[in-house]
Parts: structure tokens; sequence; C-alpha cells
């Protein structure tokens, strides 16, 4: 019997122990850059002329790995490969298929801080994000091996007299995985994790701005395992191989969780029957988020500070949760502004290698160039209070950016940015703050600050998001207890990390005897 799924810890870096430990795992990783990835098709490692160079966000000259790029002949050649794998692995039993997860758990657990130190190395994140970021698709991994064995228990049906009637979930089939580059192992993980322990075969196409730490989960993943074909990796770029996969006739399934543009690409692309396909292609789209914290009158105005200067500049802003709307009732506007300027210049930006770094560099060239477009355009929306410009050119960094008093219809408080920029309004009482919170295409995450139980009340039924929190941050869900997912423009709501998750990589067969 296994223990009840219990959320990884988070490492505690104030111990000295922990610190070096850390540090021993930056300096191994630091030895073992430059290294050429193979693509990884039915166990066979393929190695192409053309390659995908990852760079270290932090200080771009410095070169993470080489990963082959796959073409379309690739592409088919791993959508053959996970089909023929199908016939066998979706026979394989649930607690069988779920052992391999527990087993990949195990040995990220005990390599640990070396997963985190590539993330530092390739995403860019510091200590406590990457430490998060592990954590999680640990996580992912021990969840969705304990939800697969509950689903796989007799489902409750109506019995009727002289039949016997039962109904289980077998799996759809081939599932291409697309996942963003920031999370690049705790979503990766758990999307791939979730579809193989259903019952599915995966093509894993990564991000290519990560696509190191995708080869150290599939190698990861074979170490514990996992049968050669069951997961393929194919890392290529999207518009080469994205769409590719997702047409296909041979493809049941597209699992993504990425931006709103290619979110509803492939809704669209998925949602054409190609020649010779059998079935309706199931999309799960998980996109983008233009979250708002609130701060109403009656709050306790330090803590919600505290908590926008996290959800805002945790990773440089680049969350799918992070705040980038304050939404501040006008008593108490000037004092929680002022609060949240006075925190953020305190933080230290810079390569994440250094454990004080909070706040590290963007991922990549045209994230810092898209930012820096919308830091110009949000000068003429609103007054700029705080950063506003680039930081050093070693690597791909922006600085903490506060704008004031912006119109809430603003292009900067509709549209998600996805750096660390935060846009201040006032609203001039809680629902007018409900009102503005409500106003923009998305409904991933908010956050209500407030001690007025009417107005928290309220906020329940009327703040129109997937994941409502309360006197906290907006950033942060945790697997078990935050099921993850957004309304309207933020995707199907798949609730990544809910009981409701595995049920969206399976199908319900129910099968009636008369006796
Ligand atoms: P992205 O540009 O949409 O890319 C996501 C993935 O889609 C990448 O693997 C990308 O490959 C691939 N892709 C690109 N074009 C494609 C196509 N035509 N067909 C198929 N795949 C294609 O998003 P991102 O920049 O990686 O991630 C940031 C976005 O993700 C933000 O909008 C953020 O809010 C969202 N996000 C949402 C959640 C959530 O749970 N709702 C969580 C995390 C992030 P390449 O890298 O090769 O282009
Ligand atoms: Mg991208």
């Amino acid at each position: 019997m296994l223990v009840d799924f219990r959320p990884e810890p988070f490492t505690n870096f104030q111990d000295e122990a922990n610190r070096r430990a850390f540090e021993e795992a930056l300096k191994n990783v630091g030895s073992q850059l430059g290294k050429e990835y193979p693509i990884v098709i039915n166990g066979e490692r393929i190695f192409t002329d053309k390659k995908i160079t990852s760079v270290n966000p932090s200080k771009k000259d410095e070169i993470i790995g080489y990963t082959s790029k796959a073409d379309q002949d690739l592409a088919e050649k791993a959508i053959h490969a996970a089909a023929e794998k199908f016939e066998e692995w979706k026979k394989v039993r649930p607690e069988q298929r779920a052992r391999y997860l527990w087993k990949a758990a195990a040995i990220m657990r005990r390599r640990k801080h070396e997963f985190s130190a590539w993330l530092v190395h390739e995403a860019g994140k510091s200590w406590a994000e990457a430490d998060a970021d592990t954590a999680e698709a640990i996580d992912f991994l021990e969840f969705y091996g304990r939800e697969m064995v509950r689903l796989s228990q007799p489902h409750p049906l109506t019995r009727l007299p002289g039949e016997d009637n039962e109904m289980y979930y077998i799996p759809l089939g081939v599932t291409v995985v697309i996942p963003p580059w920031n999370f690049p192992l705790a979503i990766l993980t758990g999307m791939t994790s979730a579809a193989v322990v259903s019952g599915n075969t995966v093509v894993l196409k990564p991000a290519s701005a990560t696509t190191v730490i995708a080869s150290k989960l599939m190698e990861l993943m074979e170490e514990a395992g996992v049968p050669a074909g069951v997961i393929n990796l194919l890392p290529g770029s999207g518009s080469e191989v994205g769409d590719f996969l997702v047409e296909h006739p041979l493809t049941r399934m597209i699992s993504f969780t990425g931006s709103r543009e290619v979110g509803l690409r492939i809704n669209e692309l998925a949602a054409k029957r190609s020649d010779q396909q059998k079935w309706i292609k199931r999309v799960i789209a998980e996109m983008g988020g233009k979250d708002t914290i609130i701060v109403d009158k009656e709050a306790d105005l330090d803590l919600a500070a505290q908590n926008i200067m996290a959800s805002a500049f945790g990773f440089s802003g680049q969350k799918c949760s992070a705040c980038s709307r304050a939404v501040v009732l006008e008593e108490v506007y000037d004092e929680v502004l002022e609060r949240v300027v006075e925190k953020t210049k305190q933080l230290k930006i810079g390569d994440v290698r250094e454990p004080s770094t909070y706040t590290g560099p963007v991922i990549d060239e045209s994230a810092l160039n898209k930012i820096l477009n919308y830091i110009e355009i949000g000068k003429n929306e609103g007054r700029l209070v705080l950063g506003g410009e680039k930081g050093s050119d070693d690597g791909y960094y922006v600085k903490p950016t506060i704008f004031a008093d912006v119109d809430p219809k603003a292009r900067i408080m509709q549209e998600e940015i996805f750096g660390p920029v935060v846009a201040f309004t006032k609203a001039k009482d809680f629902d007018h703050a409900l009102e503005i919170a409500n106003n923009t295409e998305y409904g991933l995450t908010g956050s209500v600050f407030s001690k007025n139980r009417a107005n928290l009340e309220k906020a329940r039924d009327e703040f129109h998001v997937g994941n409502l929190y309360f006197n906290r941050k907006c950033t942060g869900a945790i697997v078990g207890a935050h099921p993850f997912g957004g309304f309207n423009m933020s995707g199907t709501d798949s609730k990544a990390g809910g009981r409701d998750y595995l049920l969206l990589f399976t199908q319900a067969k129910a099968v009636s005897e008369v006796l």
C-alpha cells in the first residue's frame, strides 16, 4: 500500500547543507553544458544535422545543449511508432502503468537538485522557482499514478435486476503532447505522465527553448522502465512539425499548454477531419492569462503589497498565473502602490545561479523585445513609476516595471505581456473592482485581499476565473490542492492536478450483460 498523496516539500535554502548541495548540483550541471541530445522514436536515438540550440537566458553566450530537430518525416515515424505501441500499452494494467510513474517520481526525488539546476541554467529560474518546478513535476507523477488506480476501480452504476452492468475507462490512442517552456519540467511531466498512465502513447513535442530539460525527462522515463515507443520525444519547431502532428489522421488527442494564439490554431486544425480519420480529435488547450489582484479597502495592505510583488515579479512574470493587473480601492490605492514599489526596489535582478537573485532574465530575445514593446505602449497608457527598461545585456533582462493610473481598457491591462510588468488601476468600490477584474477575455487566476466577509463571498460568486485565491498570491498552485485551469480564452479548464483530469485522457465504456 502506498501512502496517500502529499505534496513534495520545498527545499529550505536557509539551511546551509541544502545550500551547499544545490551549489554542488549547479556545478555538476555546469560541467555538462554543450552536449548533444537526440530525438527518441521507439527507443531509437536519432541525431539529425539540424539542431535546436538552447542558450542560458541569464548569460546568452553560454550554450546549454544542442538537440536534434525533427522534420515531418520523423514526425510521421513518431506517430506510427506511437500508434503501433498503443495496441500493446493499452492492455497493460492501470496499476502497472501507475508504478512506472511512482518509479520515475522516486528517481526524480533522488536527483531533485540536479533537475532544478538544469532549470536554473536553461529556463532562467531562481533557486526557489526551480525547486518548486521540480517539486511539482514529482507531485504530478505521484498524484496521477494514484488517480489512475482510483479511476480503474468499479464505477458506481444503477443495477437493474437480471443484468450485470459495468463501466470502465479506456484510453484514447496516440496523444500529441505540446507543453510550454515556462514550467519546462512540471508541465511537461504532468501532461506526458497523465497521457501515459491513462494508457495512451505519446508523441512529445517540447517547447524549443527548453529541449534539454525535455531530454532529461525522457532519459529518466527510460530509466524508470517505461517501454520504448510509449513516449516518443520529437523536438522540432512548432510551425514545422506542430501543424503536421495536429492534423495527422492517427492523432487521437492533442494536449496543449501555451499561448492563446497557438491554442486556437490547434483547436481549429484539430476540428477538421483529415482523410482516413476515424474519430473526432480531443483537444485540451490550456492558454494564457491576464490575472488580477484586487485589494479591498479593508485589507492587510502589507500582505497585499508583498503578494502583488511576488505574483508579478517571481520568474520575471513569466507564469500564466502571474499578476499583471492590480485593482485597488481608491481609499488605499496610494499606500498599496507605494508599498509595492518599495518592495520591488529591494529585488535583486541578475544571473539566477546567484542564490540572492529574485528576478532573473526572460526566456529569449523575442520575449525581451515583445516585453520592451509593451513597456513603450505602457508609457503612453499610464504613469511609469518603476523600471521601464532592460537590464544588463549579458542576458535577456527586463527591470521589474510598474505602471500606475492605467485605464482598465488599456492594452497593457488587456493583453498578455508575459514579463515583469504590472499595471495599477483605481476602483471606486468593490463592485467596480470586480467589474474591472472581469473585463478581459481571459479568466485564469485572481486574488482578493480583503477582511470583509461579504466582499469575499461576492468575489466567490462573481470573480470569473478558474483559480481564485483569497488573501494569498495568485501564483503557486499545488497539485491536488489547487486543480489548475482557466475560463474563456484561458482555455479548456482541464484542471491539471485535479481529480477530473485523467477523465480527459480516457473514454468510458459501458458493458451490460443480461443474466
Ligand atoms: P507558445 O508559443 O504557444 O508555445 C507552446 C508550445 O506550442 C511550444 O511547444 C511551441 O513550440 C508549440 N507550438 C508553436 N506553434 C505551434 C503550432 N503551429 N502547432 C503546434 N504547436 C505549436 O507558448 P509559450 O511561449 O511556450 O508559453 C507561454 C504561454 O503559455 C503563455 O501564453 C502562458 O500564459 C501559457 N501558459 C498557460 C498555462 C495554463 O495552464 N493555462 C500554463 C503555462 C503557460 P515552439 O517552442 O517550437 O514554438
Ligand atoms: Mg513561444
